[in-house]
């Protein structure tokens, strides 16, 4: 065994030996093709203050990534949000060029185009494990980068939070006229749901939310999941926390590139860019599904009570939801197309993962 080991390891010796030599001088003498490659510093605008580290973590890891993976030739520096614009307006700040990329959200500019819901997240869509399977292998990302061209924009799946939680509310909601005249931060197309549902719908940005909900201004409000909740402290202002956050089910970020930078770099850059997105996408979501637990616990240990929404909030939000997602598809050619195509791609894979994750989850962690 052990002569055997030995002499695979002189054959191997011999074999990269002989490879070397056949590449000759040059594939041995580190960097002297990489120092072809062009010194290359961009600006990357953020939609996150640097305080919710997991997902200004998504921008993070690109820049890091980008830097190591071209020993410091190519740099990226990552501004948070209001250090060059505001954090809804990076989609408008790579698009004109002031930066040439940014880290956000497409739902953040539906009002730009209503179908770029879809590359985020929409009501009863896909979790983080199906819109990836839809934005890589199911034509997403493509359909998302036809409407960006138009922008002078590539984008990059580029992070996700998991399925979201349902939010914190001062008393419990039990059915949907609990849900009438109560005053709510829900942002985007879940916002849209809710004023379906009789809620008057406020939208706040993250640093406003606590102080509203203490002082009663008002009675509810989401934001992502235990991790980034604790951290707006909304445990010390609402009791009831409610699940799941049927809204957002795989709320995907993503890296934005203004097409004109994009199309002067390096093929080997863009390749690493892209394969530094790739790298952020699954390190977000792996780190939001290892804090989140976490802090779950601390939550319920300080007093946090942990509700279900009821089946006929879910019915009425889910009917809500797809009569939408029809009045739009009415009025806009481009959702029509990408929602049509989206909802096959939805009914197949919920009808494969009914089969294989929800059967296992059902009867090792479910309710049965
Ligand atoms: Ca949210």
């Amino acid at each position: 065994m052990k002569r055997r080991k030995l002499i695979n390891h002189a054959a191997l010796g011999a074999a990269s030996a002989a490879a070397l030599a056949a590449c000759g001088p040059t594939a041995t003498n580190e960097g002297a093709s990489s120092s072809d490659l062009p010194r290359v510093r961009w600006k990357m605008a953020t939609s996150w203050p640097k305080s919710l580290d997991t997902i200004f973590g998504g921008a993070q890891t690109i820049c890091d990534r980008v830097s190591a993976l071209t020993g410091g030739r190519f740099t990226i520096t990552p501004y948070a949000a209001g250090e060059i614009v505001p954090g809804l307006q990076v989609l408008d700040a790579v698009q004109q060029g002031t930066v040439e990329c940014g880290h956000s959200a497409s739902y953040y500019y539906i009002g730009k185009n209503p179908a770029l819901a879809f590359g985020t997240t929409v009501p009863f869509g896909l979790t983080a494990q199906q819109q990836n399977a839809w934005l890589y292998h199911g034509g997403g990302t493509d359909a998302m980068n036809k409407i960006y061209s138009d922008f002078n924009v590539i984008s990059f799946p580029a992070g996700n939070t998991g399925v979201q939680m349902g939010g914190w509310f001062k008393r419990e909601i039990n059915s949907t006229s609990d849900l009438n005249g109560l005053k709510m931060r829900i942002p985007g197309l879940g916002g849209q749901v809710m004023t379906r549902l009789g809620v008057n719908v406020q939208v706040l940005p993250g640093g406003e939310i606590y102080l509203a909900l203490e002082r009663g201004a008002i009675d509810a409000a989401e934001f992502v999941g235990p991790y980034d909740d604790e951290k707006l402290g909304l445990y010390k202002a609402a009791q009831y926390y409610y699940y799941p956050g049927w809204w957002e089910p795989g709320t995907t970020l993503e890296a934005e590139v203004n097409l004109d930078a994009w199309n002067k770099l390096p093929k080997e850059y863009q390749e690493i860019f892209k394969t530094a997105a790739y790298e952020a996408n699954i390190n977000m979501l792996a780190s939001y599904d290892a804090l989140n637990g976490q802090a779950l616990a601390r939550l319920q240990a300080a007093g946090t009570q942990l509700k279900r929404y009821s089946d006929d909030i879910m019915s009425a939000a889910q009917k809500a939801s797809f009569e939408l997602y029809e009045e739009n598809a009415s009025a806009d050619a481009t959702f029509k197309q990408v929602y049509e195509e989206w909802k096959k791609f939805r009914d197949q894979i919920y009808n494969w993962n009914r089969i294989n994750e929800l059967s296992f989850a059902d009867f090792a962690y479910g309710d049965g």
